[in-house]
C-alpha cells in the first residue's frame, strides 16, 4: 500500500514510518519540522520507498495514498502552548485536509487522538464511553479541544460522507528519539539525570500517569488500522500507572544519577489522575503493550545516553 504518515517525523511518527516500511509498504512521510526532526528519519532516506515532503496540514495537499495515519500536531505541552492558536488551527483544519484528501481518494484515515480528551478525568481509569473534563479556556485548551474538534470531524465525515475513518486515544507514550529539548516528563527527567541536574517534579509529584513504550503504541496503530470491524475511539496506553514522583525516582535509580529531586509548581490544569482502561482494546484487535516500563525505560535511557553530553 502506499500510506501517508503526517507527522512522520516527529517521535512517534518516525517509529510508525519505520515499521510501515518494514512491512513492505511505500511510505510518504509530511511534516512541517516544528518539532520533528531529519535526524528521526534519516536512517529511512536511503529506501526507495520513502519519500519525505515538507508541508503545513493546514494547507490542503493532493496526494494519491490508500491509508492515512494523521499524527501531525505538537504533543507535549510546552509545544503546543507557544503558539496555541496555531494548534488549534493544526487540529481543526489540518484534521478538516486530511478527512478531505481521504474522501477524495478514497483513502482509509486513522486520528491520533489523546487522552487529553479526557482532560483532568472524574473517572478513573478512563474508560471510552467517558465523555471527559476538559476546560474549555484554560492554557491545555488548544490541544486538548482540538483534538475533541478532530474527533468530531472524523464522525462527521463518517456519518455524513461514509469516509472509512479510525480513531486511537493515545495515552502518554515514550521511547527513543524524543526530542531532548522536549519538555514532557520522560525527556525532561531523563536529561536531566544524565547531566546530573535538579529533577524537576512539578506539584507535590502526587499525580499519576500511565507510560507506554512506543513500539506496543505502533503496532497498536497499525492493527487498529487494518481491522474491518471498529472505527473506535479506542484507548491505547499501559495501564501501568506511577506517581510522577516514584517515577523520578526511577528514573534517577536507572540512570544511577546523584541528581537531587526538587519541586516546582504545579503547571495550570495539569490533571491530577491518568490510567487508561484498554479492555476495549484487548477485546476487538487483541492488543496489549508487552514492553514493561523497566525494559522500555532502559531502551530509551540507552538512546538518551547517546545524545545527552
Ligand atoms: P511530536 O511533537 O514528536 O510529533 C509531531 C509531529 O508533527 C512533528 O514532527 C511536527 O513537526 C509535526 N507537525 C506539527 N504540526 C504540524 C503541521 N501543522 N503540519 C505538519 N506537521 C506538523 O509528538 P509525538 O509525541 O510524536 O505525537 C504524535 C501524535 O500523537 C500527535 O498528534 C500527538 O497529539 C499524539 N499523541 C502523542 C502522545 C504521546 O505521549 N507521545 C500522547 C497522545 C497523543
Ligand atoms: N512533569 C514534571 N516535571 C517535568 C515535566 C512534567 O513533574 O519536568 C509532570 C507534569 O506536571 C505532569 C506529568 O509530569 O503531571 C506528565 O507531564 P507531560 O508533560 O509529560 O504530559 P501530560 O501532562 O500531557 O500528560
Amino acid at each position: 500500500m502506499r500510506i501517508l504518515v503526517t507527522g512522520g517525523a516527529g517521535f512517534i511518527g518516525s517509529h510508525l514510518c519505520e515499521r510501515l516500511l518494514k512491512y513492505g509498504h511505500d511510505v510518504i512521510c509530511l511534516d512541517n519540522f516544528f518539532t520533528g526532526s531529519k535526524d528521526n528519519i534519516i536512517h529511512l532516506m536511503d529506501s526507495h520507498r520513502f519519500e519525505l515532503i515538507r508541508h503545513d496540514i493546514i494547507e490542503p495537499i493532493l496526494l494519491e495514498v490508500d491509508q492515512i495515519y494523521n499524527l501531525a500536531c505538537p504533543a507535549s505541552p510546552v509545544h503546543y502552548q507557544y503558539n496555541p492558536v496555531k494548534t488549534t488551527k493544526t487540529s481543526v483544519m489540518g484534521t478538516i485536509n486530511m478527512l478531505g484528501l481521504a474522501k477524495r481518494v478514497r483513502a482509509r484515515i486513522l486520528q491520533a487522538s489523546t487522552s487529553e480528551v479526557y482532560g483532568d478525568p472524574k473517572v478513573h481509569p478512563q474508560k471510552e464511553d467517558y465523555w471527559g473534563n476538559v476546560n474549555c479556556i484554560g492554557p491545555r485548551s488548544c490541544y486538548d479541544e482540538g483534538k475533541r474538534v478532530a474527533e468530531t470531524l472524523m464522525m462527521d465525515y463518517f456519518r455524513q460522507n461514509k469516509v472509512d475513518i479510525r480513531i486511537v486515544r493515545i495515552f502518554n507514550t515514550y521511547g527513543p528519539r524524543m526530542a531532548l529539548n522536549d519538555g514532557r516528563v520522560v525527556s525532561n527527567f531523563m536529561v536531566q539525570a544524565l547531566k546530573g541536574d535538579d529533577i524537576t517534579v512539578y506539584g507535590n509529584g502526587k499525580q499519576t500517569r500511565s507510560f507506554c513504550y512506543v513500539s506496543d503504541l505502533v503496532e497498536g496503530m497499525i492493527k487498529m488500522m487494518n481491522q474491518d470491524d471498529f472505527i473506535g475511539p479506542v484507548n491505547m496506553g499501559n495501564p501501568q500507572e506511577y506517581t510522577i514522583l516514584d517515577f523520578a525516582e526511577k528514573i534517577k535509580k536507572l540512570a544511577k544519577s546523584k541528581s537531587k529531586i526538587i519541586f516546582k509548581p504545579l503547571p495550570q490544569d495539569d490533571p491530577l489522575q491518568r490510567c487508561p482502561d484498554i479492555s476495549l482494546a484487548k477485546e476487538k484487535l487483541g492488543w496489549k503493550p508487552v514492553v514493561d516500563v523497566d525494559k522500555g525505560l532502559k531502551l530509551t535511557m540507552d538512546d538518551f545516553k547517546k545524545r545527552v553530553r
